[in-house]
């Protein structure tokens, strides 16, 4: 594991075009970044393209630094898995999204917040046990949480993920399998997990309304997920074409720029309360 960390820790150097002292000095303030307050969640709405009306939404965490301004999770989540500060890291996401989607439901605007969680958080015996006591601590109904997994973490320990996922089930959570079909998932090991939405990755609905291929590729995942029963989203949906040929194909919720960026909390409670569809 070790190794693993030290050539981890060069990959991140070179590709960040970082010094060994630029990454210390980020990794400290990433460390106390929660503490601090530097962290915030933004709100993209999930939209059904039967209704129009948003059926949910995924938590996506910024980190407004004091010098470097909001910086996106691509930049520090990779630094934050390799360092374990995903963990602490993950642990006040979930309740951040538990205490504000508590505070819609209690505004009589119950919306659905999916987080991601990492492979690091997904090993943890006690994940199951730490979403329970955050649903409790915030009087948060089960039904209002999702928690998105990629087909990487759950491939990792089959058994395993197999177990943990029966456990959040149990606590009425939903569960996604995020980034589908770039993973390595077969269709003998997706039936064993307990899942409930199955998210298209962003670079197959990329081409979907000019590729053939990728149109046929959208449409096998589409049925897949249809035999499999779960809840399709497609996401990174950008143009008016993609959105109809997803339509075409029987999706049945969307997320995207389209429809609306990641929102600070305040303008997607303004859009959430205004009722307004798409
Ligand atoms: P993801 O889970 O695949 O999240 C979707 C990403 O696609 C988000 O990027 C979102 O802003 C972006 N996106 C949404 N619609 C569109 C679109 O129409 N076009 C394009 N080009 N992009 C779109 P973001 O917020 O920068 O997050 C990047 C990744 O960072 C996420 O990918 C996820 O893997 C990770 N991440 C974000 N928040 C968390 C978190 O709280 N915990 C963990 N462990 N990872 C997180
Ligand atoms: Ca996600
Ligand atoms: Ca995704
Ligand atoms: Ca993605």
């Amino acid at each position: 594991a070790k190794k693993e960390g030290r050539s981890g820790f060069q990959f991140y150097a070179e590709s960040m075009n970082e010094s060994a002292s630029e990454r210390l000095r980020m990794e400290h303030d990433l460390r106390l970044a929660p503490e601090r307050g530097e962290l915030i969640l933004y709100y993209q709405p999930q939209i059904s393209l039967t209704t129009g009306e948003i059926t949910g939404a995924e938590a996506l965490v910024r980190w407004r630094h004091p010098q470097h301004g909001l910086i996106p999770p691509d930049r520090f989540i990779p630094l934050a898995e390799e360092t374990g500060l995903i963990v602490s890291i993950g642990d006040w996401v979930l309740g951040e999204a538990c205490r504000q989607a508590a505070i819609w439901s209690d505004a009589k605007r119950p919306v659905r917040i999916a987080v991601n969680v990492s492979a690091r958080q997904f090993a943890q015996e006690t994940l199951t046990r730490r979403v329970q006591e955050t649903l409790a601590a915030h009087g948060l109904d089960a039904s209002l949480l999702g928690l998105e997994l990629t087909e990487g973490m759950l491939m990792h320990n089959r058994a395993q993920s197999v177990q943990t996922m029966h456990g959040m089930k149990a606590l009425g959570v939903e569960l996604s399998v995020d980034d589908f079909g770039m993973g390595y998932s077969s269709l003998a090991y997706l039936r064993d997990f307990p899942l409930d939405v199955l998210k298209i990755d962003r670079s197959f609905v990329l081409r979907v309304a000019e590729d053939r291929t990728d149109r046929a590729l959208v449409e096998t995942l589409i049925g897949l997920g249809r035999a499999l029963e779960l809840t399709v989203v497609a996401e990174g949906v950008e143009t008016e074409s993609q959105s109809q040929c997803l339509k075409d194909l029987g999706c049945e919720i969307v997320q995207g720029y389209l429809f609306s960026r990641p929102l600070p909390p305040d303008q997607f409670e303004a859009r959430l309360l205004s009722g307004e569809r798409v």
